[in-house]
């Protein structure tokens, strides 16, 4: 799919062309200036370029470089432009891991075709990012319980300024240091945070509407929601809510899915989560192993204190939170996603209301505590399990 010719080159992670880098970057420390700038590289990238008359050339690993596009590349005049966040983890036994990274190329195909940029085999993708890893892990991530953020990218980088779909696209991968806010340290005397605090965004902002591409991670889709976050940072805030429609349906909040555990109006125990169906929300890799981490070990009986639940895909409005956190019916609510994992909600402000979304005593119940620690399990290999890609030694 994507390609225009049948006889183009496919996107091929096994073979690569390799140029070392003999001025190695000074890693930063954790919790530097230097990381929690985000944007200092490993010593290398992936990149792969691709024509319409031959498909996909062979990958290139070289080192940390800036690209050079000319000003009239189709990426800066029309956002032709996809990306993937994902995150590399050193295992406690030593190993590098990815999570779940077939999903990552799946959706980095999508968006790729929904920005009029090339398809490809998506399991390929997860090839290129283990080869930046086998090179650049054992010097930027020597240390077990911590991980790199990457960040695979599809740009239209031809000269063409008509409107057009691109004839020429690079798709690259770049690793970075990203700070563990889970592990800095706190500032003594700050108030202790139960959790996010959500700015509800109002009607004349909407991020995705239907037919549109808020399901796809698309660089247009954040470049003008950008205003509304940094408006809500200035009033104190962590994250926007993003509200859709009339009846201000909850989508997401910032970069990341939203989730709440309520009693329902029928007394009974849900997690609820916006639906994929209308296209609105992005299609979380996190969100999506929430979901079937409840489903398989928190349906049917107790884990600790946990009751069990049930995990639904439902429309939910800003209306039937207010009224639960009214009628104490709220147990938790948190968010998901890679850059930012899963992180409980202490309230909600829409419209000057405050909305209370923690549990009846003020306290998070513990669900995302354990949903974490679940996934921090299988990302740091202390428990087997198939959603982990392990990335092999170099052979040398
Ligand atoms: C990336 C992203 C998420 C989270 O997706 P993950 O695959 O879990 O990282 C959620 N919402 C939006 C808008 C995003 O860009």
């Amino acid at each position: 799919m994507g390609s225009v010719a049948a006889n183009v080159a496919e996107l091929d992670g096994s073979k690569f062309n390799i140029t070392r880098s003999t001025n190695l970057r000074d890693v930063p420390l954790p919790g530097s200036p230097e990381e929690l700038s985000h944007s200092h590289c490993t010593d290398h990238m992936v990149t792969v370029k691709w024509t319409a008359a031959n498909g996909w050339e062979t990958p290139e690993v070289k080192p940390y470089q800036n690209l050079s596009i000319p000003p009239t590349a189709s990426v800066l005049h029309y956002a032709t432009e996809c990306f993937e966040g994902m995150k590399v983890y050193r295992g406690y036994d030593g190993k590098l891991r990815l999570f779940r990274p077939d999903c990552n190329g799946e959706r980095l195909n999508s968006s790729s075709q929904r920005s009029s940029l090339p398809g490809f085999k998506y399991d390929e993708v997860k090839k290129l990012v283990a080869k930046l890893l086998q090179i650049d892990g054992p010097r930027w991530l020597p240390n077990p319980g911590s991980f790199l953020y990457i960040r695979p990218t599809v740009i239209g980088n031809g000269p063409h300024l008509g409107v057009q779909v691109p004839k020429e696209a690079l798709l690259f991968i770049i690793a970075v240091p990203w700070p563990d806010f889970t592990k800095m340290k706190k500032d003594p005397e700050a108030e202790p945070r139960k959790g996010l605090r959500l700015y509800a965004s109002s009607p004349d902002t909407i991020r995705a509407w239907p037919g549109g591409f808020g399901y796809a991670k698309l660089g247009a889709n954040y470049g003008p929601s950008l205003q509304a976050h940094g408006k809500a940072q200035a009033l104190g805030f962590d994250q926007i809510l993003w509200l859709f429609g009339p009846d201000r349906q909850v989508t997401e909040a910032g970069a990341s899915n939203f989730f709440i555990i309520w009693h329902n109006t029928e007394g009974k125990l849900e997690l609820v989560t916006a639906p994929l169906e209308n296209q609105l929300i992005l299609p979380g890799v996190t969100r999506r192993s929430v979901l079937e981490l409840v489903r398989e070990r928190l349906s049917q009986n107790f884990v600790g204190k946990l009751a069990p639940l049930e995990a639904v895909e439902r429309t939910l409005t800003i209306d039937d939170i207010e009224k639960a956190s009214k009628e104490g019916r709220i147990v938790e609510s948190f968010v998901s996603g890679t850059a930012y994992f899963i992180t409980p909600v202490a309230m909600i402000q829409n419209e000057n209301t405050d909305i209370n979304t923690l549990g009846a005593n003020g306290e998070p119940a513990g669900y995302a505590a354990q949903i974490k620690s679940w996934l921090e399990a299988i990302m740091f290999g202390k428990e087997e399990h198939d959603w982990a890609y392990t990335i092999e030694n170099e052979e040398k």
